[in-house]
Formats: C-alpha cells, sequence, structure tokens
C-alpha cells in the first residue's frame, strides 16, 4: 500500500466540526494570534457562539490580554510573566475568566480540554506548551517555527504515539501543505519555498551594516512580530523555514529549494516527478493559512484580502544571494550536520535578534554570532538531544556563547 502524503496530520482523524472546536491561543496578543482571533470574531458573527475559547495566553502585555479575555470570555487567561498575575486577576475580576501565570501554567493551559490549539508564541519558549498540545492529540495549528527547528525528532516522535494533526501555518509551509493534500510521498521531486527577500532585499552590505532595527523591522509585504521581521530582514527566516520544511515533509536538504519572489503572492511550491510544478497563490494575509488551520481538513470563508493578479501585473522569480545573506547557506549547513546543529543556531539566533533590537550590535554582526556559536560549540555535540531537557541544555549553552561572542566585539 502507498501512503498518502500526510506524515504530520491525517484529515481523517476524529476531527470535530469547524463550528463546534473548542480553542486554546498561545501568543494570544501576537501578530498571529491576533489574526486568529480575527477569524473567530468574524465567524461567532455568522455564526453565535461558534468557536469556544478555552485558553488565551500571554507573555508580559497583560492589559491586552485583559481587553482580549473581557471580549472573546475564554475560560482561562494566562500570563507568563509571574510578576504580573495580581494585575491580570484584578483586571478580569467579574468577568468569569479564570486568571494563571508563570511557565508552568503555559504548559498546564496547553493541555486543558480543547480540540484546536494555536501554536504563536514566539521562539523556543513555546516548546514546552507547543508540545503538551501535540503530546494531547490536538489539531495544532503551527506557527511557532522554532518547535520544529529546536526539536523536531522529539516533536514527530509524540506526533507518531499521540496522532495528533501538525496543520502548519507559516504561510510557505501552509502552501505546500495544501498542495500536497491527497499527493503520494513518492510522486514529490521538489519543495520550492518562496522569500520575498525583506527589507533589504537591494540594498548593498554598507547599508545593511547601518541598518537599524527600525528599518529591519519594516518588512515590504508582511505586518508581523519583532523577531520573525528581524529573520526575513537577514534572511535566517528562510533558513530557519528550510529545516521546519525538512521536519513537515520529510524531504532531503538536495530536494528544498528558496526562491526569491518579492511579491509575496506565490507562497511556495511543488514539483512532482511527473514535472508538474503546483504553486499556492494568494495576498500576503495571515487570515488565508490560518483560517485553512482553524478549518481543516475543510475550508472556511473569511475576509482576507482577495488576489487581483492584473493589478499585480507582474510575478517575478530570482536566486537568492548568499554573499549579502549568509544565513540561509548556514542554516543548511546546520541542518546537513545533525540534530544538534539547528537547536544552537535558533538559540544564538534568538539572542542575537535580541541584542539587535536593543541596539546592543549591529545588523550584520546577527549572523556573524551565529556563526561563531555554531563554530565554537557543534563539534562539542556529537550526540544528538533526545530529551527535551537535553535540547534546554544546549539552547542554554548556545545563548551564552552567543553572550559571549557578542561581548568579545571580535565579531
Ligand atoms: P509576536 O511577537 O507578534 O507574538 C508573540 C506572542 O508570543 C505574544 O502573544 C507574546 O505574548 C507571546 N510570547 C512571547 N514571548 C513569550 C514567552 N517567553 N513565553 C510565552 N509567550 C511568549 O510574534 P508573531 O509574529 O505572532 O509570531 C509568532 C510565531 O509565529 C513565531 O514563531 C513566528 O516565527 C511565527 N510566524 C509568524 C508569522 C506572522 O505573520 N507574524 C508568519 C509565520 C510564522
Ligand atoms: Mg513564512
Amino acid at each position: 500500500m502507498t501512503a498518502a502524503f500526510a506524515p504530520v496530520a491525517d484529515p481523517a482523524g476524529p476531527w470535530p466540526e469547524l463550528d463546534a472546536r473548542r480553542l486554546v491561543i498561545l501568543g494570544a496578543t501576537g501578530s498571529v494570534g491576533s489574526s486568529t482571533l480575527a477569524l473567530v470574531a468574524e465567524r461567532r458573527r455568522r455564526v453565535p457562539g461558534a468557536l469556544p475559547i478555552e485558553v488565551l495566553t500571554a507573555q508580559s502585555r497583560v492589559d491586552s490580554l485583559i481587553d482580549l479575555a473581557r471580549a472573546f470570555r475564554p475560560a482561562l487567561a494566562v500570563i507568563g510573566e509571574p510578576a504580573l498575575y495580581g494585575r491580570l486577576k484584578e483586571g478580569l475580576a467579574g468577568s468569569g475568566v479564570e486568571a494563571a501565570a508563570g511557565p508552568r501554567a503555559l504548559v498546564e493551559a496547553a493541555g486543558r480540554p480543547a480540540d484546536w490549539v494555536m501554536a504563536a508564541i514566539v521562539g523556543a519558549a513555546g516548546l514546552a506548551p507547543t508540545l503538551e498540545a501535540v503530546r494531547r492529540g490536538r489539531i495544532v495549528a503551527f506557527a511557532n517555527k522554532e518547535c520544529l527547528v529546536c526539536a523536531g525528532p522529539i516533536f514527530l516522535a509524540e506526533l507518531a504515539r499521540s496522532h495528533a494533526a501538525l496543520v502548519p501555518v507559516d504561510s510557505e509551509h501552509n502552501a505546500i501543505f495544501q498542495i500536497l493534500a491527497g499527493a503520494r510521498s513518492e510522486e514529490v521531486a521538489r519543495l520550492i519555498l518562496t522569500a520575498s527577500g525583506g527589507p533589504f532585499r537591494t540594498a548593498s552590505l554598507a547599508e545593511m551594516g547601518a541598518a537599524t532595527p527600525a528599518m529591519a523591522i519594516a518588512h515590504p509585504n508582511w505586518d508581523m512580530g519583532a523577531k520573525i521581521s528581524v529573520d526575513s530582514a537577514t534572511m535566517m527566516n528562510k533558513g530557519l523555514e528550510l529545516i521546519e520544511a525538512h521536519h513537515l515533509f520529510g524531504m532531503g536538504t538536495e530536494c528544498l529549494d528558496v526562491v526569491i519572489h518579492p511579491q509575496s503572492i506565490v507562497h511556495s511550491l511543488v514539483e512532482f516527478t511527473d514535472g508538474s510544478v503546483l504553486a499556492q497563490l494568494g495576498t500576503p494575509d495571515m487570515r488565508t493559512p490560518v483560517a485553512y488551520a482553524l478549518a481543516w481538513p475543510h475550508r472556511m470563508p473569511t475576509a482576507a484580502s482577495r488576489l487581483d493578479l492584473q493589478a499585480v501585473a507582474t510575478l517575478s522569480f530570482a536566486p537568492p544571494d548568499h554573499e549579502r545573506f549568509p544565513a540561509l547557506a548556514l542554516a543548511r549547513a546546520a541542518l546537513e550536520e545533525g540534530q544538534n546543529g539547528p537547536t544552537l543556531l535558533n538559540a544564538a539566533n534568538e539572542v542575537a535578534v535580541e541584542a539587535f533590537l536593543a541596539r546592543r550590535i549591529g545588523f550584520l554582526d546577527i549572523v556573524r554570532t551565529v556563526e561563531r556559536v555554531l563554530e565554537r560549540i557543534s563539534p562539542r555535540h556529537p550526540a544528538p538531544a533526545d530529551s527535551l531537557e537535553a535540547v534546554f541544555a544546549l539552547d542554554s549553552e548556545a545563548r551564552t556563547a552567543a553572550r559571549e561572542a557578542m561581548a568579545e566585539g571580535s565579531l
């Protein structure tokens, strides 16, 4: 028998109908969290009482979390920062919404009775809660790509055991996931991820060296959180996505290509063994991939902006420039090196992006820091991390090494 190409999500699973799905939204105050809640609000206007919410979470924006909890009426609201518990509890007084705080509460929240969990925390901080949702066998709408980058094999092993469904929300992976529905794995020759090229697509190295956080965050097509926006500017985001695609679709790096497509209309493509290439297109509006994950394995109407090809007029494609954007090759090499490379790469990148946003290092120093950390630490850890604890130990060592490399000032 030939397996259908559904390695991470079986559409035949016992999934409830759309409007009955009970939701947990991890990272509700962020960009992806907001797109998700916009869809919930829109759906509830059509179908009153649809999509009940069990939990909303945030890290530190407690006032936004209180406002969202009062508007969407979850059973529970969780703030990651423990010191903000009092503010949250006070703000929710009389609302009937329970309050909790701290990293453990985030993991417990992810395991509360629900059908669908939006994993939209940013960074490795989302690992434990997202893995808990997978362990519980939920439909996991997967935006928090760093989870698969840091701990791909651990996630895949849990998925196989729990029969959870990991439905990609990252627009490129969502596109590929849509294209692959019903395909067989041996029919797929190549995955082609599109990349906008970010705000510095045509900038010189000198201009990039002088770039400020505000310039790096100003993405030409997408409105996203600060970290992923900087990742898009360095193209580390595409490197992380290459690793994400490898785990989600079980393809080797030789079958994973990246092409620059400045319009962000073609969200990605799949080449089949017969030479056919299928693409998924749409405007750069995250409500579309989130809606696909929400209604999966079906679809739902949304108010997302529509594609007008005549107005777009031109779709162009170009190869990536590896000299100005070394992050892509660095991520590819880290993946080829073994399981620990991506964990170290991600941790070093998170620390370096934070330092850049705080104006402690320059834009080009972000990828240089990651490079230094990989050079120094990778050789020390040949054995693959086989537990979440081992992943966290590597993550923490890489963060320390990144801080040291930045402090040395020899990048
Ligand atoms: P964001 O910064 O806008 O939001 C992040 C959310 O995570 C917030 O709700 C924040 O409170 C929460 N959070 C931050 N640190 C946390 C911590 N330590 N513990 C618990 N919660 C924490 O980010 P975003 O742009 O919405 O991105 C979320 C994830 O989705 C990222 O992994 C990103 O790569 C991915 N993604 C985002 C987009 C997009 O369009 N924004 C597209 C594709 C993938
Ligand atoms: Mg993406």
